[in-house]
């Protein structure tokens, strides 16, 4: 890899776009004082990420984009092209194009191969790519001496961009940070989870209890919805049973009431009945037929007794006396008549009908006999007599008939009168059992409602007993038998004192239970995460501990060889060496080799054990130099050039190892006289074998070696412009 071009425009004093092409080998920047070199340089280590104003002379970042007297720029920039040649940097890219933009607003931008990055990408990048910032890359005037006189940090930054661990101690300085924020993280999630600990412990018994608690009131309510449901059922199906009863009760009632209702219509029909109207008639009528022949017989008498008195006129004594008597008898037979006619008025039974009909055959015997006596007599009848008589038989038949009527009509009284007593008997029957049904339909009745008060006990009994209501809408649709109702039972009760032992619970705490436990399980998750982040990340800093140790110990060898060696060439003799020393250690002889070595050997042990950063800055490198001849031991002492020349030593030993693919210097060589100069010709043209060189120099003996120069001129608008002049080598 090599700088194949940079362009710079609006930097500093670069008011015009410039385009440097370089090619592999040395190229030289050369022009008068002021014309803007060190801007060049300035341009290159700022497009690599500087963030130093002052190593960039600058007060503001304003100060870095370009105005003139007659033109003032509103943004500068600059490019790095990089030739990927050999696949140097392990990418696919043919080149690499590192890129900065500032504006006047003191926006930055960054860019690698026209892409848009972080600050932070250009460091890893162009570290991986060995022209680090800090590095030897870009060596400004100054820093020759710098390095000799830098703070001890100062010098171990140096020393790790030269021995290429910068990159894994800025790996390893971020799993640091990670580490100690991940330990702090894991510090504060265990002070939370302890914190948390106690109370999940509660609320894990808590909600043990809770579930035994519920998975007994589970069964509980399936005992109870057994237990109730059987009882319920019960209940229902006697109701049942009931109603279809009282339904069949009632039909039979209502049976019964037609029955009854029939009978009475029977009973009112025969009450109605008209034969007693007939009887009272044929009664009157007999009465009258009694009493019209009372009348013709009275006038039969008297017909007689005038017939007779008419022939008696002549007739003895005697016969007066026998009418007189027969007048008495018949006298005798009218008030029995008279008596009789009352009796058959106030008649009530059959047998007195016939009864009187006796005596009213007496009374006609009686009345045939005293006919007899006056027919005696010899008295010719009348013909009045004859017509009454005729009369009087024709009644005669008609009483008879009269009074057979009125038998037949008792007669048939008589049989009505026990039909309606048997009839009476009969319905008092009906009614009786009416009476019996209607009782049992009532007491039927009086049950029902005396189930519908035991179903409504029952449903307040479950209310009562039931913690949860919702059982009325599920209780079990079956029977059970006594047995099992009272194995129910004794569970239920058994159920019931198991929950008096469990102390109540609040249900909320299944809630706070399950925001402990997202708690706890969060805190635990995120610990085993950190402790997992931790190992791994201590995994990481002791793997890039065994790197930065392994790389550095072995390039700070090489490097202090090849320092020894260019040391050597640039003094032409000599000895120099650089020593890893803790602070406040007695000092070794460096110089002596035997002891160095093992000052060396202790030193570096201890600073690359694993200790924290800020421990380590009690170490520090030391850098021994001693000319040849001389007999100094400590760099103050040396001369300018002689500093020069040791800084250029180890610069060289630096680059030998480190092999850049370009180093950029700002007049490195100004203290060197003409041998020292030829010198470090030398070394330069046998580095540039592999190592691109652009060197801003005076030196006509560094020029000389150069394989393209480039000149800068500044002209009165105060903007740097290139001259390119090629040389022809001699
Ligand atoms: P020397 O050889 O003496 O070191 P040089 O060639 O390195 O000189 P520089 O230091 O690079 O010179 O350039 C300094 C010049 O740059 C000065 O003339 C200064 O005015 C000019 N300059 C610096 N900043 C700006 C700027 N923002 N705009 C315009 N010119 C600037």
């Amino acid at each position: 890899m090599y700088l194949e071009k940079i362009e710079i425009f609006g930097f500093k004093s670069f008011g015009q776009r410039v385009k440097l092409k370089f090619t592999k080998g040395i190229a030289c920047l050369i022009g008068p004082n002021g014309v803007g070199k060190s801007n060049f340089v300035e341009a290159i280590r700022w497009a690599l990420g500087e963030q130093s104003l002052k190593t960039i002379r600058s007060r503001k970042s304003e100060d870095i984009i370009f105005s003139g007297r007659q033109k003032r720029l509103n943004f500068a920039e600059v490019f790095l092209y990089l030739k990927n040649e050999n696949s140097h940097l392990q990418s696919s890219f043919q080149e690499l194009v590192v890129g900065r933009k500032i504006f006047r607003n003191g926006e930055n931008e960054y860019f690698i191969n026209g892409e848009k990055v972080r600050l932070q990408d250009i460091i890893f990048t162009v570290s991986k790519a060995n022209f680090g910032l800090k590095s030897y890359s870009v060596i400004g005037q100054g820093m020759v001496d710098s390095i000799l006189y830098s703070s001890p940090l100062e010098r171990r930054e140096f020393f790790a961009e030269a021995t290429g661990i910068k990159k894994y101690q800025l790996k390893r300085k971020e799993a640091v940070i990670k580490l100690k924020k991940s330990q702090e993280n894991l510090r504060q999630a265990l002070v939370a989870l302890k914190e948390v600990e106690p109370r999940m412990h509660f609320l894990t018994r808590q909600i043990r209890k809770l579930a035994k608690r519920q998975k007994i009131e589970k069964d509980l309510f399936e005992q109870q919805r057994k237990y109730y449901g059987s009882k319920k059922f019960r209940l229902e199906k006697e109701e049942a049973e009931l109603k279809k009863e009282v339904v069949k009760k009632k039909e039979e009632v209502n049976k019964k009431l037609q029955e009854l209702k029939a009978f009475q219509e029977k009973i009112n029909f025969f009450s109605s009945d008209q034969s007693s109207l007939k009887f009272n008639q044929l009664q009157k009528e007999y009465q009258a037929s009694l009493e019209k022949r009372k009348k013709i017989m009275e006038t039969i008498s008297v017909l007689k007794t005038e017939m007779i008195f008419k022939s008696s006129k002549n007739e003895t004594l005697e016969a007066q006396r026998k009418l007189k008597e027969i007048e008495l008898t018949l006298e005798d037979i009218l008030i029995e008549q008279e008596n009789l006619m009352t009796r058959l008025g106030q008649i009530k039974k059959i047998e007195e009908i016939k009864e009187i009909q006796q005596n009213f055959l007496k009374i006609i015997e009686k009345t045939k006999l005293l006919l007899n006596i006056l027919q005696e007599k010899k008295c010719s009848p009348s013909p009045q007599l004859k017509i009454v008589e005729e009369d009087l038989k024709f009644l005669e038949e008609k009483i008879k008939k009269l009074e057979i009527d009125l038998a037949q009509i008792l007669k048939e009284e008589e049989d009505k009168r026990k039909e309606v007593i048997r009839q009476q008997k009969e319905i008092q029957r009906i009614q009786d059992s009416f009476t019996q049904l209607n009782l049992s339909l009532k007491e039927k009745e009086i049950e029902l409602a005396k189930l519908e008060t035991k179903k409504e006990d029952l449903k307040e009994e479950i209310k009562r007993d039931c913690f949860d209501q919702q059982i009325l809408t599920v209780l079990e649709n079956k029977l059970l038998s006594p047995a099992e109702e009272e194995e129910a039972f004794l569970k239920i009760k058994k159920l019931k004192h198991q929950l008096e032992m469990i102390e109540a619970i609040d249900p909320n705490i299944a809630q706070e239970y399950e925001e402990c436990l997202q708690r706890y399980n969060f805190l635990s998750s995120q610990i085993n995460d950190l402790n997992k982040a931790i190992n791994s990340l201590e995994k990481i800093k002791k793997t890039l501990d065994g790197k930065i140790k392994q790389e550095f110990l072995s390039n700070f060898n090489k490097i202090n060889h090849e320092f020894e060696k260019y040391f050597k060439i640039l003094f032409k003799g000599g000895l120099a060496k650089l020593v890893l020393r803790e602070k406040g250690k007695k000092e070794n002889e460096p110089l002596n080799k035997d002891q160095n070595n093992l000052a060396i050997q202790e030193s570096q042990e201890e600073f690359l054990s694993e200790k924290d950063e800020e421990e380590k800055e009690d170490w520090f490198i030391e850098i021994f130099a001693r000319p040849p001849g001389k007999k100094i031991k400590t760099l103050e002492t040396l001369s300018g050039g002689e500093r020069a020349l040791t800084s250029l030593a180890l610069i060289f030993a630096i680059l030998k190892i480190k092999n850049p693919p370009f180093v950029v210097l700002d007049e490195v060589d100004a203290a060197l006289d003409e041998i020292n100069s030829l010198r470090f010709a030398e070394i330069i043209k046998n580095l540039a074998k592999k190592i691109q060189f652009i060197i801003i120099t005076h030196n006509n003996t560094i020029m000389e070696i150069a394989d393209f120069v480039y000149g800068l001129t500044m002209k009165a608008d105060n903007i740097t412009h290139l001259v390119s002049l090629k040389l022809e080598k001699v």
